[in-house]
């Protein structure tokens, strides 16, 4: 096809065309796929720039930019035969030039938050029918290979529907009442791994920020906190496990520990149940059904209030005094903070602590509020270079006038300083977060697809860089000038267009690719591995049918919902019927593949027990056309859950899933997904056979990191070959234990996918939560075997990259699958001096086959302004997105790094870009101020949320698993979502107006914010609490619980009722509304005041000191002022 210089008529720009002829039809059983990988795509690929860098996924923690380099801390050796890959603290940087900077002031307006897209319901509950016993033959395994007609279920003896599929014994059903004490959510999964006190050493000791409070009397700044004394940078840190050496046919051997007993044979069912539930940091999983269950330590919750200065009348923030623009009254800002007259001289006792007033500092609320009200009623034009956006917590409209949509591209500033120095003494890192195929509001056009015919799409000869509206045509037309390289590159005769008299070639406004920020080329056959149109990518549902999936009740639910979801896989545009195929797995210790070809009476199962040389039994009849094979599907779908009801095999393997399925998607030249449902750690003789290596009492020493680190290199090469298949892993977990997330999340983290995390399923409880997510899971828009390069105009370069993706070299950003909630987190240096008059450009160009089998390249195009006056830098920042970029700089760092390490790295990062602030840009003023710039004057409070949460100190209720769940969920996330996951929002309910679409205003994360006579609301990403005060009316019990009183209401609810007041309907609609604007579905716990469960959200109460010894956010503040004073000083 070589549709070229076609006029446009009508609208600009063709929508997005879906049928392609390029694709061959499926093929089974075709020859296999040589290895190839990255390096097919060679047209992709521009010349390699020769930046070096340590590998960046899993790479040792880097530290910003700083100077000054102090030596290692005490701890942290590095192991012999183990390289250090970088010095800690080094600034890769150089120099660069200056000249005047023209500045974007954020437009005012205003607007109501109100939700973005909803992904498409699936309405059909899941259902639980009656069944048979199972056929007895069905459990017959052979050796190697047994072929065997499955037969169709009859007979009856269910197990009661619902109530009978919780796990036996210790485990009582949900409703139960809980007797345990503290925060019961929180509970370790045994008494061996109980909860262990936790040395709170990196607690800020409130007497310390009280006495650092006095800011302007240095002889009375009390002893310095240990943060502060110990070294912040160490010189060498160990890398992970490499990731090399060991080929993907070449399991490492099975050393170490022999066969554990319990792999002889069957075990009993009851076994595995000894653990107790536990829950998910900020992602809190069922109650605990155990009665005995002790909490963990509390003491910190009774620990000194906060210190008191009551003579103080309040704290000048001073608003960034050189540029004025105060946004929104801050109330009480203006009290004069203690100050210079007792400089120096305090002699004697301190004074009696006095309490600084928290209205007095930065309030996210005013914040969110007044960009809501500023910004939210204007549309955001992206026509004009350097304009930071409205903040992410403000809903917008976005129109693309040549600048990609805040959407796709958000930065931590779009004022670049010109020069390496001048930002490496700001400290400010320049990062962009970029969410490639984000879903946009439905009043916003998808980006629109370009064909350029069989040359392909335009580039730049040198660079490669795509056709965008940067780039300069000259000579009439007939050739273009590169806006990254510079270099000059003919424009191909059938590309020619005439030029204005501007020097605007005629046809800018037909052509997006000349005059929009975002937009696709559909990529020919040389963008394709072996040079081939891909197929259409398949999924393949990959079920643990092992004893507590069965008897949970997993393996029913998940086949029934899968009988309807299947309907819902994605589509292409306006095709009738999705591309995707679909294939089943089930497996204990060994695996079953299921024929579903459309012309069988009866699925086919063939079982494959030698797990240590994985191949797939079937290619034709394995991935197959929903429609064409739905009878044989849905026949298989019924008799999964009876083949293995009284199933008694405890044990699974997990690799060698992993590694079929990837086998089965390679033989049928495809690329894919899985979605693996699992529920326990593999400890069956198999490759990837892992063992159980949790230990708290690492936690806080040198050696926590390796809970972090994934136990065995295996899973990294596996992660690798899947990768070069275009092999996606999404993974749902349900355990009842420790399963070594770090280690099973490997795969799923270096393929693009997804971990879920259901800990101690329970069918009543969870599985409206688990459901929901499976649904958007399966549905969403993805983008498999993908590629990103980003390319930068000259001087800057894209140098480290966060997320979940695979790196084999130092510029492509690998995703076997890339969804439209994955964001990649792409860092900045400076690699020349940038110009104010060309500024800086970013190309995002991500390779990928659509859910149809179209080969796409979609691109991100931005352009940010650069500058030689730090002031224009601090007033273009973003502080989310610097939070989003921080956050996911500390969660890599604890792969290599001692957590405290990590920890006083962020703080004096922080504190270096105020100080730079403070010496260069704020007016001059007393040492007891401490003064921000506006852009960032709630960076203290987000940092301290970042300090203290899971991953970075955990209380002793956080289970291992917890914490790298959370870090490599935290790893993909976008501003939105880490802005709500670290600082969740909080609505007062009895100023709901149910007559309104209208929220209340939000208030502040502390609890002297609530009322005991109100109700709240509190969302954080990953759930959503209903806190009820103890005074509450009535009648607002009886309308949102339907109950009389406030001891009667069920904290065990997982939803509220359904009732038909005005009340109950708003505060539903509320909660579905925040549903929909999140990518997981949101547990809902309601939290009764003075209840044990209140521990829990008080975790979310973030400007509060934490039981874990996390700072309130006043003495954090008080801290962080301190650590710029001594930086000034
Ligand atoms: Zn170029």
């Amino acid at each position: 096809m070589s549709v070229n210089q076609q006029a446009h008529t009508g609208l600009p720009y063709g929508q997005p065309q879906p049928g392609y002829q390029g694709y061959q039809q499926p093929g089974y059983g075709g020859q296999q796929m040589t290895g190839v990988h990255h390096s097919q795509y060679g047209a992709y690929n521009g010349p390699m720039p020769g930046y070096q860098q340590p590998a960046p996924p899993q790479g040792p923690l880097r530290a910003p930019p700083t100077s000054g380099a102090s030596p290692p801390t005490s701890g942290a050796p590095v192991p012999a035969g183990q390289p250090v890959y970088s010095q800690f603290g080094q600034g890769d940087v150089q120099n660069g030039i200056a000249t005047p900077a023209v500045q974007m002031q954020r437009p005012f307006a205003s607007q109501p938050f109100i939700p973005g897209t909803a992904p498409t319901p699936v309405s059909q509950p899941a259902t639980f029918q009656q069944y048979g016993p199972p056929p007895t033959s069905a459990q017959q395994l052979t050796n190697h290979m047994a072929r065997m007609q499955i037969g169709s279920v009859s007979t009856s003896a269910p197990p009661p529907a619902g109530l009978g599929y919780g796990p036996p014994t210790s485990v009582p059903p949900a409703s139960g009442s809980f007797t345990a004490t503290g925060s019961g959510l929180y509970t370790s999964y045994s008494s061996s791994q109980g909860p262990s006190p936790v040395n709170m050493t990196h607690g800020l000791p409130s007497t310390s920020l009280s006495q650092g409070l006095s800011l302007a009397q240095p002889s009375f700044s009390g002893p310095p906190l240990s943060a502060q004394h110990l070294p912040t940078q160490a010189s060498g840190f160990v890398p992970p496990p490499s990731s090399t050496g060991i080929g993907p046919s070449s399991y490492p051997p099975t050393t170490g520990a022999p066969r554990p007993s319990t792999m002889q044979g069957p075990s009993l069912p009851v076994q595995a149940f000894t653990g107790l539930p536990t829950s998910q940091p900020n992602h809190v999983s069922s109650p605990p059904p155990h009665p005995a269950m002790s909490g963990p330590p509390v003491t910190g919750l009774q620990g000194p209030p906060p210190p008191t200065h009551p003579s103080q009348s309040g704290y000048q923030m001073q608003q960034n005094g050189s540029f004025g623009q105060v946004r929104g009254p801050q109330p009480n800002y203006g009290g004069a903070y203690p100050g210079t007259p007792n400089y120096g001289s305090q002699p004697g006792p301190p004074p009696p602590p006095k309490r600084l007033d928290p209205d007095s500092i930065p309030s996210p609320i005013q914040v969110i509020e007044d960009d809501r009200n500023n910004r939210g009623s204007e549309p955001f034009i992206t026509g004009v270079r350097g304009q930071v956006p409205p903040l992410v917590t403000t809903n917008f409209l976005v129109k693309d006038q040549g600048n990609t949509s805040p959407r796709y591209i958000r930065c931590t500033s779009y004022n670049i300083p010109c020069t390496s120095d001048m930002a490496k003494q700001s400290q400010v890192p320049l990062a962009a977060v970029i969410k490639p195929l984000a879903t946009l509001p439905t009043d916003e056009t998808p980006p629109y697809l370009v064909d350029h015919g069989e040359p392909g799409p335009i580039r730049c000869n040198r660079c490669k860089a795509y056709m965008c509206p940067f780039m300069q045509f000259i000579e009439g037309g007939r050739r273009f000038q590169c806006c990254f390289c510079s270099c000059v590159t003919e424009v191909p005769p059938h590309y020619f267009q005439h030029l204005d008299h501007t020097g605007k070639r005629v046809d800018f406004y037909d052509r997006p690719e000349l005059s929009l920020g975002s937009y696709e080329f559909l990529a020919t056959v040389s963008y394709c591995k072996n040079n081939k149109f891909p197929n259409p990518p398949a999924f393949i549902f990959m079920i643990d049918v092992s004893y507590n999936a069965v008897k949970s009740g997993l393996v029913r639910l998940i086949c029934e919902e899968l009988k309807s979801l299947l309907d819902y896989l994605p589509r292409e545009g306006n095709m009738e019927e999705s591309a995707i195929r679909v294939g089943f797995v089930t497996y204990n210790k060994v695996l079953h593949f299921y024929n579903v070809k459309s012309s069988l009476a009866q699925p086919q199962m063939m079982v494959v027990s030698d797990v240590a040389d994985m191949f797939v039994p079937l290619l034709d009849g394995f991935l197959v056309n929903v429609n064409e094979s739905r009878t044989v599907i849905v026949s298989l779908l019924d008799q999964i859950p009876e083949m293995f009801a009284d199933t008694r095999e405890t044990e699974t393997v997990f690799a060698p899933v992993i590694q079929a399925g990837m086998e089965a998607l390679k033989a049928a030249e495809c690329a894919g997904k899985l979605f693996i449902f699992h529920t326990s750690l593999p400890i069956a003789e198999a490759p990837g056979k892992l063992k159980n290596r949790d230990d708290r009492k690492l936690i806080n020493t040198d050696k926590e990191k390796t809970l972090f680190q994934p136990q065995t290199n295996f899973y990294n090469n596996l992660a690798k070959d899947c990768v070069a298949q275009g092999c996606c892993v999404d993974l749902f977990l349900f355990p009842n234990q420790y399963l070594d997330v770090a280690t099973l999340g490997v795969v799923p983290y270096q393929t693009g996918g997804s971990i879920y995390k259901y800990a101690y399923f329970q069918l009543e409880t969870d599985q409206e939560r688990f459901l929901n997510d499976l649904r958007k899971d399966v549905q969403k828009e993805v983008g498999f075997d993908a590629v990103m390069r980003v390319r930068t105009s000259t001087g800057i370069r894209a140098t480290d990259f966060f997320g979940a993706f695979y790196m084999s070299n130092t510029t492509d950003v690998e995703l076997a699958g890339l969804d439209c909630d994955k964001t990649i987190t792409v860092e900045f240096r400076h690699d020349d001096k940038l110009s104010e008059d060309s500024g800086a450009l970013l190309q995002c160009a991500l390779l990928y086959t659509s859910c149809a089998g179209q080969r796409r390249l979609r691109i991100h195009n931005l352009s940010l302004n650069c500058c030689t006056q730090l002031a224009d830098l601090y007033r273009n920042c973003e502080t989310d997105t610097l939070i989003n970029y921080l956050a996911k700089f500390a969660y890599r760092g604890v792969l290599n790094n001692p957590v405290k390490i990590v920890r006083d790295t962020l703080i004096n990062q922080c504190a270096q870009i105020l100080a730079c602030y403070r010496k260069n840009c704020a007016s001059p003023s007393s040492a007891g101020q401490l003064i921000l710039p506006e852009c960032m004057k709630l960076l203290p409070v987000y940092l301290n949320c970042v300090l203290k949460s899971d991953v970075l100190q955990p209380g002793a209720e956080v289970t291992t698993d917890d914490r790298a769940y959370i870090r490599q969920l935290v790893s993909s996330m976008d501003v939105a979502e880490t802005n709500v996951f670290f600082y969740p929002r909080l609505l007062p309910l009895t100023k709901v107006d149910v007559d309104s679409d209208t929220l209340p205003a939000a208030i502040r994360n502390s609890e002297e914010r609530l009322s005991k006579g109100d109700m709240y609301l509190l969302e954080n990403g990953l759930n959503v609490f209903v806190w009820v005060g103890v005074n509450v009316q009535q009648g607002l019990i009886q309308n949102l619980f339907g109950v009389s009183s406030f001891s009667h209401i069920s904290s065990t609810l997982s939803t509220l009722p359904v009732l038909e007041n005005p009340f109950s309907k708003r505060v539903r609609s509320i909660i579905d509304l925040f549903q929909a604007q999140r990518s997981r579905y949101m547990k809902l716990i309601i939290v009764k005041q003075e209840d044990k469960l209140e521990m829990l959200f008080k975790h979310f109460l973030v400007e509060d000191k934490s039981m874990s010894g996390g700072a309130s956010y006043v003495d954090f503040l008080c801290h962080m002022h301190k650590e710029i004073r001594q930086l000034l000083s």
